[in-house]
C-alpha cells in the first residue's frame, strides 16, 4: 500500500488549474495552425490568428486565456493500492481549487444557490470531482476548467433504441446547429452513448479529455468520429460563428453498455478555450 498525503493533492490541483487557465496544450496549438491553413474564409483565418496570438500573450504574461475560467471539473484515477493520509481528501481538493482561483487571480464563477440571489462562493468551490478506481498505486489528476458558454449549449437526450446510431448523429448535428456561435467556435465535441441518464453526460465530458486527432480505439467509432466531424464542418458556422469551413476541431465518442429499453446520448460542447492539464502522483 502506498501512502499519499492529501496536502500533495491540494498542491497539484492548485498548480494544474493555474497552468490550465493560462497555457493551452500543444495539440490545440497545432490544431489552430493546421486549421488556419485549411480555413477557406479570410475572416475565419483571421480568427485563428487571433486565437494563436491570444494563447501566446496568455502564456507569456501569465494571464488567463479567457476571462471565464470555468467550473472546476476534476477527473481522478485513484489506484486501489493507495491510502490517503493527513486529512480529508475532498477538503484537500477544495483547498487546491480555492488556492488556485485566489492566488492565481482567476475569475470566481460559482454562485452558492441556484434558487436565490447570486451570492458568489468567492473561491470557485465547490469543484465537480469524477473519481475512478483503477489498478495500481498511482493517482492521476486531470483538471478541466469548463466555460459556461459552451456548457450551456450542451445537450442530453434519452433516445429510443430504434433511433440507433443515425438518431444519435442527427441529435449531435442538431445540437451544433442550434448552438451556432454561442459556444465560441471552433469547438470540440464530446459525445456520450449508452449507460444511464447521468453516466452518459459523464462520458461526453470525459471524451473532451482526448488529444486532438486521438481516435477511438474501436474502428467503427473512429469512423463515426471522422464522418460526423466532416458533416459538422460543412455547416458553415465557422470560427467565432462568422462563417467558414472550420466549426469544430474534433469530435470524440465514448460509449458504455445500455439498457435494452434505453439509448441515452449526450453532447458536451467544448469552446476553443479547451483547457486541461494532468499530473500523475
Ligand atoms: S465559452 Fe469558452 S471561450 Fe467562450 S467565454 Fe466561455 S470559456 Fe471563454
Amino acid at each position: 500500500m502506498r501512502s499519499i498525503n492529501v496536502k500533495e493533492i491540494s498542491n497539484v490541483v492548485k498548480e494544474l488549474f493555474i497552468k490550465a487557465c493560462m497555457e493551452i496544450n500543444e495539440d490545440l496549438k497545432e490544431a489552430f495552425i493546421k486549421y488556419r491553413d485549411r480555413e477557406e474564409s479570410e475572416v475565419g483565418k483571421a480568427v485563428f490568428e487571433q486565437l494563436l496570438r491570444n494563447a501566446e500573450i496568455a502564456e507569456n504574461e501569465s494571464i488567463p486565456i479567457c476571462q471565464d475560467t470555468g467550473f472546476s471539473v476534476i477527473f481522478m484515477e485513484v489506484g486501489q493500492d493507495v491510502t490517503f493520509t493527513g486529512g480529508n481528501m475532498n477538503s484537500a481538493i477544495e483547498e487546491g481549487v480555492r488556492a488556485a482561483y485566489i492566488e492565481g487571480y482567476l475569475r470566481k464563477s460559482i454562485v452558492k444557490n441556484p434558487l436565490t440571489a447570486p451570492e458568489n462562493t468567492k473561491d470557485n468551490t465547490p469543484p465537480i470531482v469524477h473519481t475512478e478506481i483503477v489498478p495500481g498505486d498511482r493517482v492521476k489528476i486531470t483538471v478541466l476548467p469548463k466555460g459556461g458558454g459552451s456548457e450551456n449549449m450542451s445537450r442530453i437526450k434519452m433516445m429510443k433504441p430504434a433511433d440507433g446510431v443515425e438518431g444519435v448523429k442527427s441529435f449531435v448535428i442538431e445540437t451544433v446547429i442550434s448552438a451556432g456561435a454561442n459556444p465560441c467556435p471552433p469547438v470540440i465535441i464530446g459525445v456520450g452513448m449508452g449507460g444511464t441518464f447521468d453516466y452518459v453526460a459523464f462520458l461526453a465530458k470525459k471524451a473532451l479529455l482526448r488529444k486532438i486527432n486521438e481516435r477511438n480505439a474501436d474502428k467503427k467509432l473512429a469512423q463515426y468520429e471522422v464522418q460526423w466531424l466532416d458533416e459538422i464542418n460543412r455547416l458553415g458556422i465557422g470560427p467565432a460563428g462568422l462563417g467558414g469551413r472550420i466549426t469544430a476541431l474534433d469530435l470524440f465518442i465514448e460509449v458504455f453498455p445500455r439498457h435494452i429499453a434505453s439509448y441515452p446520448a449526450a453532447v458536451n460542447i467544448q469552446c476553443h478555450a479547451a483547457r486541461s492539464k494532468s499530473y500523475t502522483l
